[in-house]
């Protein structure tokens, strides 16, 4: 366990709850990400297969976190209410919970580590990551480009390996908060192993089960240029890709006919080759998982497993219209109706992302307020989280916290709560000073 686990960061910090290096630090480190964006970038590509595009805009979310945070250190941390008593203020500040154990997957292997990192840093915290044993190296980049923008030595140190070390740090006594994004199955057991020796602040942000709408009225270019985005970018493999296409019989055939056109001319292919549109997906035994789930064709193309993008029209019973796919699978569910389409949305146990597609603006918004997701877009895809709005979901993809935004700084933060009777006397909260009713 590296030295600075368990170090009471609390008491050396005091109670203002900034890092050190905040807010400057924050932009020195933009600023460095954004000198080794073209570097990074292709190492998102090379290590996590993302098409060049994607590397990119994984490396960009990092420095535009960087530039979020830096801003924030000098935002409200709490919140000033008026008393029930005379003479008093109350108060709310925030707080470090002390070192933070983080677990990322890798499928934003710069942006994941980044949306913890930064606001933990802020809060005041120290934090050991263990990143995916797939995407060691855009780590070790992340966390070098901090070092060397000034973020002092050992406030973000790194862990490798799959689960034995994510395990050691979420059973160890000094790490006060576990933050982990992964699958579902991998959450349930991190959120175990935390409270083994805890309680200690657990959050999870998992798998979600994306479902896009497209009503009878929608504007069938711009769902078909949605789906193909939402279904098949990253190789259906962000936790908000567009896993369910719900569609509205009358317009279904067209629309699965033009998903399925294209995505027949998408180019397969080197994911640092500008030219391809879908890179491979992270490993050989993914790929067969995939296969195995959907029918969808394998690929090896210079080593490399690929899987084609596959639209298969299913019931709602049948395991794609359930399960989280993690690949370029759209599961395609007929819905005679906005009510009917939002059951089949809602059915599903995850409750990350939503998309509806319509011209009805009185739809849309009843769309909006009845689906079960963190995450709701209106004419957009199911993807595209932008790193000032809290980014999160319901149900099985996660426990209620949200990354990014304020929101993100919960769960590195504790809330304290500070009474000031300036009265000079007693009074007493909590007791009734009324005369009791008379007994009957
Ligand atoms: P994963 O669950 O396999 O791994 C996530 C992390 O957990 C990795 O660091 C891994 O090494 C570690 N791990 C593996 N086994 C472990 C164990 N037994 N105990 C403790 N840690 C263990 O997930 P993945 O394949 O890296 O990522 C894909 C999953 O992540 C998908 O389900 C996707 O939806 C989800 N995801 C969610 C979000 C979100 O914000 N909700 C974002 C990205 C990915």
């Amino acid at each position: 366990m590296p030295p600075s686990v368990g170090r009471p960061m609390r008491s050396e910090r005091g109670p203002a709850c900034r890092c050190p290096s905040a807010p400057n630090g924050f932009a020195a480190v933009g600023a460095v990400l954004a000198d080794r964006k073209a570097a990074l970038s292709m190492l998102v590509a090379r290590e996590a297969g993302k098409v060049l595009i994607e590397a990119g805009g994984d490396v960009q979310e990092a420095i535009d976190m960087a530039a979020f945070v830096a801003g924030q250190g000098r935002a409200a941390w709490g919140t000033v209410h008026p008393s029930e008593l005379a003479d008093t203020i109350a108060f709310t500040t925030r707080h470090p919970v002390g070192v933070v154990g983080m677990i990322t997957p890798w499928n934003f292997p710069v942006a994941i580590p980044s949306w913890k990192c930064f606001p933990a840093l802020l809060a005041g915290n120290a934090m050991v990551l263990k990143p995916s044993e797939h995407a060691p190296a855009c780590a070790d980049a992340f966390v070098a480009a901090c070092t060397d923008a000034g973020i002092p030595a050992g406030l973000i140190q790194v862990v490798h390996g799959r689960a034995e070390p994510a395990r050691a740090l979420c059973v160890h006594p000094g790490v006060r908060a576990v933050s982990f994004t992964g699958s579902v199955a991998t959450g349930r057991l991190v959120a175990a192993a935390a409270m083994e020796t805890g309680p200690r602040l657990v959050s999870l942000e998992l798998g979600g089960k994306n479902a896009m709408v497209v009503l009878e009225d929608a504007d069938l270019d711009l769902a078909v240029d949605g789906a193909l985005f939402g279904a098949f970018g990253t190789a259906g493999q962000r936790c908000t890709s567009t896993s369910r296409l719900v569609v509205h019989p009358a317009v279904a055939d067209e629309l699965v006919g033009r998903i399925e056109e294209r995505a027949r001319a998408l180019v397969l292919g080197d994911p640092t080759s500008p030219s391809t549109d879908v890179g491979p997906v992270i490993t050989r035994s993914a790929a067969d998982r995939i296969a195995a789930m959907s029918g969808a064709v394998t690929r090896d193309i210079d080593g490399g497993a690929y899987v084609e993008p596959t639209v298969v029209r299913v019931d709602r019973s049948h395991v794609l219209a359930r399960e989280e796919v993690f690949g370029p699978v759209l599961a395609v569910i007929e819905a005679t109706s906005l009510e009917d389409a939002v059951d089949v949305v809602n059915s599903a146990a995850y409750g990350l992302s939503a998309a509806v597609y319509t011209r009805d603006v009185n739809r849309a918004l009843r769309a909006v307020a009845a689906i079960d997701t963190g995450i709701v877009y209106v004419n957009a895809p199911t993807i595209g989280a932008e790193i000032h709005l809290p980014f999160g979901g319901t149900k099985h993809t996660g426990n209620g916290y949200r990354e990014a935004g304020m929101r993100g700084l919960e769960q590195f933060s504790e809330t304290k709560t500070v009474y000031v009777d300036y009265s000079g006397r007693l009074q007493r909260a909590q007791i009734d000073n009324r005369p009791p009713p008379p007994v009957s």
